[in-house]
């Protein structure tokens, strides 16, 4: 009987130290690719794009995209759709 409940401790034990493990674990992977995210945005300084519509080159994260095509405002983005649209 004494060793049953001796088994169920270590049992026990090793199960939540398991957990605490895993959780350590997840915790340090999430912090870890946030990190690295962090870093590549940081080293590539956003990647360059074109407006198709004046030509001006602008990062990634601040220009527009539509139908596949860059844009640096959503005034150009508007004119460009606009002009497409009349020519047919
Ligand atoms: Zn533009």
């Amino acid at each position: 009987m004494n060793l049953l409940i001796i088994r169920l401790i270590i049992f026990a034990v090793l199960f939540f130290a398991g957990l605490k493990l895993y959780r350590m674990y997840r915790e340090w992977k999430l912090e870890r690719e946030e990190w690295l995210e962090k870093d590549a945005t940081h080293n590539e300084g956003g990647h360059m794009v074109r407006c198709t519509y004046c030509n001006v080159h602008l990062p990634e994260s601040d220009a527009l995209r539509e139908h596949g095509e860059w844009f640096c405002s959503s005034a150009h983005r508007d004119k460009y759709l606009e002009e497409r649209k009349e020519q047919g």
